[in-house]
Protein backbone atom coordinates (compact mmCIF):
# COMPACT_ATOMS: atom_id res chain seq x y z
CA UNK A 1 0.00 0.00 0.00
CA UNK A 2 1.06 3.68 -0.95
CA UNK A 3 1.20 6.31 1.68
CA UNK A 4 -2.06 8.15 0.60
CA UNK A 5 -3.01 4.00 1.31
CA UNK A 6 -4.96 5.61 3.54
CA UNK A 7 -7.42 7.88 1.12
CA UNK A 8 -8.22 4.82 -0.82
CA UNK A 9 -11.57 3.82 -1.28
CA UNK A 10 -12.66 1.18 2.24
CA UNK A 11 -12.41 -2.18 1.87
CA UNK A 12 -16.52 -2.32 2.77
CA UNK A 13 -17.07 0.42 0.17
CA UNK A 14 -14.98 -2.59 -2.33
CA UNK A 15 -11.64 -0.76 -2.16
CA UNK A 16 -8.40 -2.86 -1.27
CA UNK A 17 -7.89 -4.73 2.13
CA UNK A 18 -5.60 -2.85 4.18
CA UNK A 19 -4.58 -6.27 6.18
CA UNK A 20 -4.53 -8.93 3.51
CA UNK A 21 -2.82 -12.20 5.53
CA UNK A 22 -4.12 -13.21 9.06
CA UNK A 23 -1.85 -12.56 12.28
CA UNK A 24 0.03 -15.05 13.78
CA UNK A 25 -1.69 -17.08 16.82
CA UNK A 26 -0.43 -16.37 20.08
CA UNK A 27 1.32 -19.66 21.07
CA UNK A 28 3.74 -19.61 24.59
CA UNK A 29 4.54 -23.18 24.11
CA UNK A 30 8.02 -24.56 23.13
CA UNK A 31 10.56 -27.09 22.93
CA UNK A 32 10.99 -26.11 26.73
CA UNK A 33 7.12 -27.26 27.58
CA UNK A 34 7.58 -30.43 25.24
CA UNK A 35 10.71 -31.79 26.96
CA UNK A 36 9.12 -31.32 30.55
CA UNK A 37 6.12 -32.46 29.42
CA UNK A 38 7.48 -35.23 28.33
CA UNK A 39 9.96 -36.18 31.03
CA UNK A 40 6.64 -36.77 32.88
CA UNK A 41 5.00 -39.10 30.39
CA UNK A 42 8.51 -40.93 30.76
CA UNK A 43 7.95 -41.07 34.31
CA UNK A 44 4.80 -43.01 34.58
CA UNK A 45 3.34 -40.29 37.29
CA UNK A 46 0.79 -38.19 36.03
CA UNK A 47 -0.86 -37.09 39.00
CA UNK A 48 0.26 -38.03 42.70
CA UNK A 49 -2.47 -36.40 44.73
CA UNK A 50 -4.82 -38.99 47.42
CA UNK A 51 -7.87 -37.41 48.29
CA UNK A 52 -7.29 -38.53 52.21
CA UNK A 53 -5.00 -37.20 55.06
CA UNK A 54 -1.39 -38.56 53.77
CA UNK A 55 1.39 -36.60 52.64
CA UNK A 56 -0.21 -37.24 49.12
CA UNK A 57 -2.52 -35.15 49.95
CA UNK A 58 -1.05 -31.81 48.46
CA UNK A 59 -0.03 -33.49 45.23
CA UNK A 60 3.17 -34.66 43.18
CA UNK A 61 6.23 -33.63 42.37
CA UNK A 62 5.77 -31.34 40.25
CA UNK A 63 2.72 -30.00 41.63
CA UNK A 64 4.79 -29.04 44.67
CA UNK A 65 7.57 -27.58 42.37
CA UNK A 66 5.20 -25.18 40.78
CA UNK A 67 3.59 -23.85 43.16
CA UNK A 68 6.78 -23.15 45.19
CA UNK A 69 8.30 -21.72 41.72
CA UNK A 70 4.65 -19.43 41.75
CA UNK A 71 5.57 -18.64 45.25
CA UNK A 72 8.76 -16.98 44.62
CA UNK A 73 7.87 -15.50 41.59
CA UNK A 74 4.39 -13.37 42.99
CA UNK A 75 6.42 -12.74 46.45
CA UNK A 76 3.22 -15.15 47.90
CA UNK A 77 3.69 -17.42 51.40
CA UNK A 78 1.10 -19.69 49.68
CA UNK A 79 0.37 -20.69 45.86
CA UNK A 80 -2.46 -23.63 45.54
CA UNK A 81 -2.82 -24.74 41.92
CA UNK A 82 -5.94 -25.92 40.45
CA UNK A 83 -7.18 -27.71 37.13
CA UNK A 84 -8.83 -24.07 36.33
CA UNK A 85 -9.28 -20.67 37.79
CA UNK A 86 -13.36 -21.21 37.60
CA UNK A 87 -12.49 -23.88 40.29
CA UNK A 88 -9.41 -21.68 42.12
CA UNK A 89 -12.64 -19.23 42.27
CA UNK A 90 -14.82 -21.68 44.12
CA UNK A 91 -12.57 -22.39 46.13
CA UNK A 92 -11.79 -18.88 47.21
CA UNK A 93 -15.42 -17.91 48.19
CA UNK A 94 -15.99 -21.44 50.04
CA UNK A 95 -12.52 -20.51 51.74
CA UNK A 96 -13.79 -17.24 53.69
CA UNK A 97 -16.45 -18.99 55.04
CA UNK A 98 -19.30 -17.46 53.36
CA UNK A 99 -23.07 -18.69 54.88
CA UNK A 100 -25.76 -19.10 51.97
CA UNK A 101 -27.33 -15.71 51.66
CA UNK A 102 -24.35 -13.53 52.21
CA UNK A 103 -23.76 -10.84 50.05
CA UNK A 104 -20.65 -10.81 47.77
CA UNK A 105 -19.89 -7.18 45.60
CA UNK A 106 -18.36 -8.23 42.36
CA UNK A 107 -17.64 -6.42 39.03
CA UNK A 108 -20.44 -7.33 36.29
CA UNK A 109 -18.01 -6.29 33.27
CA UNK A 110 -16.10 -9.60 33.73
CA UNK A 111 -15.97 -13.49 32.41
CA UNK A 112 -19.11 -15.33 33.73
CA UNK A 113 -17.48 -17.51 36.36
CA UNK A 114 -16.42 -14.24 38.93
CA UNK A 115 -19.94 -14.07 39.99
CA UNK A 116 -20.86 -17.74 39.16
CA UNK A 117 -18.25 -18.81 41.66
CA UNK A 118 -20.29 -16.56 44.39
CA UNK A 119 -23.77 -18.35 43.52
CA UNK A 120 -22.04 -21.55 43.35
CA UNK A 121 -22.00 -21.68 47.55
CA UNK A 122 -25.75 -20.12 47.55
CA UNK A 123 -24.50 -16.82 48.66
CA UNK A 124 -25.90 -13.66 46.38
CA UNK A 125 -24.12 -12.00 43.84
CA UNK A 126 -24.28 -7.87 44.19
CA UNK A 127 -23.06 -5.92 41.00
CA UNK A 128 -21.56 -2.70 41.58
CA UNK A 129 -20.51 -0.46 38.44
CA UNK A 130 -16.61 0.02 37.46
CA UNK A 131 -15.10 2.91 36.39
CA UNK A 132 -14.67 4.03 33.32
CA UNK A 133 -10.85 4.70 32.59
CA UNK A 134 -9.92 1.04 33.94
CA UNK A 135 -13.27 -0.84 33.54
CA UNK A 136 -12.59 -2.12 37.03
CA UNK A 137 -14.85 -2.07 40.22
CA UNK A 138 -15.94 1.27 41.15
CA UNK A 139 -14.81 1.83 45.03
CA UNK A 140 -17.91 4.22 45.06
CA UNK A 141 -20.49 2.21 43.97
CA UNK A 142 -19.07 -0.96 45.81
CA UNK A 143 -19.86 1.07 49.06
CA UNK A 144 -23.09 2.39 48.13
CA UNK A 145 -23.50 -1.56 47.93
CA UNK A 146 -22.62 -2.45 51.06
CA UNK A 147 -25.66 -3.80 53.10
CA UNK A 148 -25.86 -6.08 56.83
CA UNK A 149 -25.21 -8.89 54.51
CA UNK A 150 -22.25 -8.16 52.34
CA UNK A 151 -19.38 -10.26 53.29
CA UNK A 152 -16.66 -9.93 50.62
CA UNK A 153 -16.05 -8.05 47.15
CA UNK A 154 -15.08 -9.64 44.20
CA UNK A 155 -12.19 -7.08 42.30
CA UNK A 156 -11.76 -8.40 38.51
CA UNK A 157 -8.32 -7.35 37.23
CA UNK A 158 -10.16 -6.70 33.52
CA UNK A 159 -8.19 -6.70 30.20
CA UNK A 160 -4.91 -6.84 32.44
CA UNK A 161 -4.59 -3.67 34.75
CA UNK A 162 -5.07 -3.54 37.94
CA UNK A 163 -8.59 -2.45 40.30
CA UNK A 164 -7.86 0.38 42.21
CA UNK A 165 -7.08 -2.11 45.21
CA UNK A 166 -5.78 0.67 47.81
CA UNK A 167 -8.92 2.07 47.58
CA UNK A 168 -10.82 -1.48 47.74
CA UNK A 169 -8.99 -2.71 50.75
CA UNK A 170 -9.64 0.46 52.56
CA UNK A 171 -13.46 -0.16 51.98
CA UNK A 172 -12.72 -3.75 53.42
CA UNK A 173 -11.42 -3.07 56.06
CA UNK A 174 -13.49 -0.41 57.25
CA UNK A 175 -16.44 -2.98 56.49
CA UNK A 176 -14.92 -6.01 57.91
CA UNK A 177 -15.09 -7.64 54.36
CA UNK A 178 -12.94 -10.36 52.73
CA UNK A 179 -11.24 -9.21 49.19
CA UNK A 180 -11.09 -11.60 46.60
CA UNK A 181 -9.49 -10.55 43.41
CA UNK A 182 -9.60 -12.20 40.53
CA UNK A 183 -6.79 -11.91 38.55
CA UNK A 184 -7.21 -14.03 35.63
CA UNK A 185 -6.35 -11.78 32.92
CA UNK A 186 -3.44 -9.48 34.64
CA UNK A 187 -0.61 -11.86 35.18
CA UNK A 188 2.30 -9.63 35.80
CA UNK A 189 0.58 -6.19 35.93
CA UNK A 190 1.85 -4.09 38.75
CA UNK A 191 0.09 -2.02 41.50
CA UNK A 192 2.12 0.17 43.11
CA UNK A 193 5.33 -2.17 43.39
CA UNK A 194 3.19 -5.24 43.96
CA UNK A 195 2.11 -8.00 41.41
CA UNK A 196 -1.56 -7.71 40.57
CA UNK A 197 -3.36 -10.43 42.72
CA UNK A 198 -1.13 -10.64 45.36
CA UNK A 199 -2.76 -7.47 47.63
CA UNK A 200 -6.40 -9.20 48.37
CA UNK A 201 -6.97 -11.59 50.70
CA UNK A 202 -7.01 -14.02 47.78
CA UNK A 203 -6.28 -13.33 44.49
CA UNK A 204 -5.33 -16.10 41.63
CA UNK A 205 -4.47 -17.00 37.83
CA UNK A 206 -5.85 -18.51 34.84
CA UNK A 207 -4.06 -20.75 33.62
CA UNK A 208 -6.50 -21.74 29.79
CA UNK A 209 -5.54 -21.43 26.53
CA UNK A 210 -5.99 -17.76 25.78
CA UNK A 211 -4.35 -16.59 28.99
CA UNK A 212 -0.55 -14.79 28.98
CA UNK A 213 0.78 -18.05 30.45
CA UNK A 214 -1.44 -21.77 30.31
CA UNK A 215 -1.50 -25.30 30.85
CA UNK A 216 -4.56 -26.36 28.65
CA UNK A 217 -6.51 -25.64 31.18
CA UNK A 218 -5.48 -24.58 35.31
CA UNK A 219 -5.20 -21.81 37.62
CA UNK A 220 -3.21 -21.03 40.75
CA UNK A 221 -4.81 -19.17 43.63
CA UNK A 222 -2.41 -17.28 46.34
CA UNK A 223 -2.83 -15.87 49.71
CA UNK A 224 -0.44 -14.68 52.59
CA UNK A 225 -3.01 -16.06 54.84
CA UNK A 226 -2.49 -19.79 56.53
CA UNK A 227 -5.85 -20.34 57.23
CA UNK A 228 -7.42 -19.19 53.95
CA UNK A 229 -4.37 -21.47 52.23
CA UNK A 230 -5.13 -24.78 54.03
CA UNK A 231 -9.13 -24.40 53.66
CA UNK A 232 -8.56 -23.58 50.06
CA UNK A 233 -6.31 -27.04 49.86
CA UNK A 234 -9.08 -28.60 51.32
CA UNK A 235 -11.87 -27.76 48.90
CA UNK A 236 -9.45 -28.53 45.81
CA UNK A 237 -9.21 -32.19 47.18
CA UNK A 238 -12.54 -33.70 49.21
CA UNK A 239 -12.52 -31.88 51.95
CA UNK A 240 -15.18 -33.71 53.74
CA UNK A 241 -12.63 -37.03 53.90
CA UNK A 242 -9.45 -35.70 54.90
CA UNK A 243 -10.66 -32.82 58.27
CA UNK A 244 -11.35 -35.93 60.24
CA UNK A 245 -7.83 -37.35 60.15
CA UNK A 246 -6.42 -34.03 59.63
CA UNK A 247 -8.35 -32.68 63.07
CA UNK A 248 -9.66 -29.92 61.55
CA UNK A 249 -12.90 -28.43 63.56
CA UNK A 250 -14.06 -25.70 62.06
CA UNK A 251 -16.56 -27.47 59.21
CA UNK A 252 -17.32 -24.76 57.58
CA UNK A 253 -17.35 -24.79 53.87
CA UNK A 254 -15.90 -28.51 54.40
CA UNK A 255 -17.37 -29.67 51.18
CA UNK A 256 -14.71 -30.70 48.76
CA UNK A 257 -13.98 -31.14 45.09
CA UNK A 258 -11.21 -32.82 42.75
CA UNK A 259 -9.82 -29.25 41.80
CA UNK A 260 -6.65 -31.30 41.52
CA UNK A 261 -4.18 -30.32 38.40
CA UNK A 262 -1.73 -33.09 36.78
CA UNK A 263 1.87 -33.56 36.98
CA UNK A 264 2.11 -32.71 33.48
CA UNK A 265 0.36 -29.05 33.29
CA UNK A 266 2.56 -28.44 36.43
CA UNK A 267 5.65 -29.50 34.16
CA UNK A 268 4.76 -27.27 31.55
CA UNK A 269 3.15 -24.57 34.31
CA UNK A 270 7.14 -24.37 35.61
CA UNK A 271 8.52 -23.76 31.62
CA UNK A 272 5.79 -20.98 31.36
CA UNK A 273 6.06 -19.33 34.41
CA UNK A 274 9.83 -18.68 33.60
CA UNK A 275 8.51 -16.83 30.39
CA UNK A 276 5.81 -15.08 31.82
CA UNK A 277 8.09 -11.27 32.14
CA UNK A 278 8.88 -11.56 28.69
CA UNK A 279 5.49 -12.45 27.30
CA UNK A 280 3.92 -9.79 29.37
CA UNK A 281 7.18 -7.44 28.28
CA UNK A 282 6.36 -7.69 24.77
CA UNK A 283 2.88 -7.94 24.85
CA UNK A 284 2.97 -4.30 26.44
CA UNK A 285 5.74 -2.92 23.93
CA UNK A 286 3.42 -3.69 21.15
CA UNK A 287 0.44 -2.11 23.03
CA UNK A 288 2.34 0.57 23.38
CA UNK A 289 3.59 0.66 19.82
CA UNK A 290 -0.65 0.66 19.36
CA UNK A 291 -1.49 3.33 21.49
CA UNK A 292 1.44 5.75 19.75
CA UNK A 293 -0.27 4.80 16.59
CA UNK A 294 -3.67 5.14 17.46
CA UNK A 295 -3.12 8.93 19.61
CA UNK A 296 -4.23 11.33 17.28
CA UNK A 297 -7.72 9.33 16.37
CA UNK A 298 -10.17 11.89 16.93
CA UNK A 299 -13.18 10.41 19.22
CA UNK A 300 -11.10 7.07 19.87
CA UNK A 301 -9.51 6.88 23.30
CA UNK A 302 -6.68 4.64 23.84
CA UNK A 303 -6.01 2.54 27.25
CA UNK A 304 -5.63 4.61 30.25
CA UNK A 305 -3.19 3.22 32.68
CA UNK A 306 -3.19 4.80 36.00
CA UNK A 307 -0.27 6.17 37.63
CA UNK A 308 2.06 3.22 39.54
CA UNK A 309 0.38 0.47 37.62
CA UNK A 310 1.18 -1.39 34.57
CA UNK A 311 -0.75 -2.76 32.13
CA UNK A 312 -0.56 -6.30 31.23
CA UNK A 313 -3.11 -6.16 28.05
CA UNK A 314 -4.48 -9.09 28.02
CA UNK A 315 -7.38 -7.31 25.45
CA UNK A 316 -6.40 -3.48 24.17
CA UNK A 317 -9.48 -1.76 25.33
CA UNK A 318 -10.43 1.31 23.14
CA UNK A 319 -13.10 3.49 23.64
CA UNK A 320 -15.51 5.54 21.33
CA UNK A 321 -16.82 8.91 21.10
CA UNK A 322 -19.95 8.40 19.51
CA UNK A 323 -21.13 11.86 19.04
CA UNK A 324 -18.15 13.07 17.93
CA UNK A 325 -17.66 10.42 15.43
CA UNK A 326 -21.40 10.61 14.47
CA UNK A 327 -21.41 6.69 13.32
CA UNK A 328 -22.84 3.68 15.20
CA UNK A 329 -20.09 1.26 16.52
CA UNK A 330 -21.20 -1.56 14.74
CA UNK A 331 -20.50 0.35 11.38
CA UNK A 332 -17.40 1.51 12.34
CA UNK A 333 -16.19 -2.47 13.20
CA UNK A 334 -17.61 -3.78 9.95
CA UNK A 335 -15.70 -1.14 8.25
CA UNK A 336 -12.52 -2.46 9.92
CA UNK A 337 -13.11 -5.88 9.99
CA UNK A 338 -13.61 -5.14 6.13
CA UNK A 339 -9.97 -3.73 6.43
CA UNK A 340 -8.52 -7.11 7.93
CA UNK A 341 -8.77 -6.10 11.81
CA UNK A 342 -10.53 -8.09 14.14
CA UNK A 343 -12.51 -6.49 16.97
CA UNK A 344 -14.55 -7.62 19.84
CA UNK A 345 -17.60 -5.13 19.69
CA UNK A 346 -18.90 -5.05 23.99
CA UNK A 347 -18.36 -7.21 26.88
CA UNK A 348 -21.37 -9.10 28.37
CA UNK A 349 -22.61 -7.49 31.10
CA UNK A 350 -22.85 -10.54 33.60
CA UNK A 351 -25.82 -9.18 35.76
CA UNK A 352 -28.08 -8.84 32.34
CA UNK A 353 -27.16 -12.68 31.61
CA UNK A 354 -30.60 -14.79 31.78
CA UNK A 355 -29.55 -16.61 34.81
CA UNK A 356 -30.09 -13.19 36.47
CA UNK A 357 -32.74 -11.55 34.56
CA UNK A 358 -35.09 -14.73 35.53
CA UNK A 359 -33.45 -15.87 38.91
CA UNK A 360 -33.18 -19.01 37.69
CA UNK A 361 -30.29 -20.87 38.98
CA UNK A 362 -30.64 -24.17 41.22
CA UNK A 363 -33.34 -26.00 40.04
CA UNK A 364 -36.80 -24.15 38.06
CA UNK A 365 -37.90 -22.31 41.56
CA UNK A 366 -35.51 -19.16 41.66
CA UNK A 367 -33.12 -20.61 44.28
CA UNK A 368 -31.28 -19.42 45.85
CA UNK A 369 -32.99 -15.73 45.48
CA UNK A 370 -36.37 -16.76 46.27
CA UNK A 371 -35.45 -18.73 49.51
CA UNK A 372 -35.29 -17.48 53.16
CA UNK A 373 -31.98 -17.71 53.24
CA UNK A 374 -31.57 -14.21 50.73
CA UNK A 375 -32.18 -11.56 53.07
CA UNK A 376 -33.69 -8.99 50.67
CA UNK A 377 -34.84 -8.29 46.65
CA UNK A 378 -31.49 -7.83 45.14
CA UNK A 379 -31.85 -5.75 42.05
CA UNK A 380 -30.39 -6.69 38.87
CA UNK A 381 -32.42 -4.92 36.39
CA UNK A 382 -31.03 -3.24 33.48
CA UNK A 383 -29.72 0.32 34.48
CA UNK A 384 -27.85 -0.58 37.50
CA UNK A 385 -24.76 0.06 36.39
CA UNK A 386 -24.62 2.61 33.53
CA UNK A 387 -20.89 2.90 33.08
CA UNK A 388 -20.72 -0.79 31.97
CA UNK A 389 -23.79 -1.15 30.39
CA UNK A 390 -22.91 1.94 28.21
CA UNK A 391 -19.55 0.57 27.45
CA UNK A 392 -21.41 -2.80 26.37
CA UNK A 393 -24.43 -1.82 24.26
CA UNK A 394 -22.21 1.53 22.42
CA UNK A 395 -18.61 2.89 23.23
CA UNK A 396 -16.17 -0.47 24.05
CA UNK A 397 -14.01 -2.06 20.93
CA UNK A 398 -11.14 -4.40 22.17
CA UNK A 399 -8.49 -5.93 20.27
CA UNK A 400 -8.38 -9.71 21.58
CA UNK A 401 -3.92 -9.29 22.54
CA UNK A 402 -4.47 -12.71 23.59
CA UNK A 403 -5.59 -14.54 20.14
CA UNK A 404 -2.72 -13.44 18.50
CA UNK A 405 0.99 -12.34 18.17
CA UNK A 406 1.37 -8.90 16.26
CA UNK A 407 4.78 -7.78 15.09
CA UNK A 408 5.51 -4.42 14.58
CA UNK A 409 4.84 -4.69 11.17
CA UNK A 410 1.47 -6.36 12.10
CA UNK A 411 0.64 -3.35 14.39
CA UNK A 412 1.58 -0.74 11.84
CA UNK A 413 -0.91 -2.26 9.70
CA UNK A 414 -3.62 -1.61 12.22
CA UNK A 415 -2.89 1.58 12.66
CA UNK A 416 -3.14 2.30 9.26
CA UNK A 417 -6.57 0.27 9.32
CA UNK A 418 -8.12 2.36 11.33
CA UNK A 419 -6.64 5.39 10.00
CA UNK A 420 -7.96 4.76 6.67
CA UNK A 421 -11.49 4.06 8.63
CA UNK A 422 -11.25 7.53 10.68
CA UNK A 423 -10.20 9.50 7.38
CA UNK A 424 -13.56 8.54 5.52
CA UNK A 425 -15.80 8.44 8.53
CA UNK A 426 -17.82 10.45 6.50
CA UNK A 427 -18.40 7.69 4.52
CA UNK A 428 -19.62 5.77 6.88
CA UNK A 429 -22.39 7.96 8.19
C1 LIG B 1 -10.38 -16.75 32.08
C2 LIG B 1 -11.11 -16.09 33.18
C3 LIG B 1 -11.74 -16.81 34.23
C4 LIG B 1 -11.88 -18.29 34.22
O1 LIG B 1 -10.68 -18.98 34.13
P1 LIG B 1 -10.67 -20.52 33.65
O2 LIG B 1 -9.27 -20.95 33.96
O3 LIG B 1 -11.00 -20.54 32.21
O4 LIG B 1 -11.66 -21.26 34.48
C5 LIG B 1 -12.31 -16.09 35.26
N1 LIG B 1 -12.30 -14.76 35.27
C6 LIG B 1 -11.74 -14.03 34.29
C7 LIG B 1 -11.77 -12.54 34.38
C8 LIG B 1 -11.15 -14.67 33.19
O5 LIG B 1 -10.63 -13.94 32.20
Amino acid sequence: MSTNATHERLALLGGEKTIMTPFKRYNSIGVEEVQAAKQVVESGVLSQFLGCWDPDFYGGPKVQEFERACEAHFGVKHAITVNSWTSGLIAAVGAIGIEPGDEIIVSPWTMCASATAILHWNAIPVFADIEANTFCLNPKSVEANITPYTKAIMAVDIFGHSADMEALMAIARKHGLKVISDTAQAPGAMYKGKYAGTLADIGGYSLNYHKHIHTGEGGILVTDDDDLAERMRLIRNHAEAVVGDKGVTDLRNMVGYNFRLGEIECAIGIEQLKKLKTLVAARRHAAERLTKGLANLPGLRTPVVMADCTHSYYIYPLILDIKQLGVARARICEALAAEGVGLSPGYQNVHLLPMYQQKIAYGSRGFPWTSDICHRDVDYAKGICPVAEELHESTYLGLEMCVHELSGQDIDLIVMAFAKVWNQMESLR
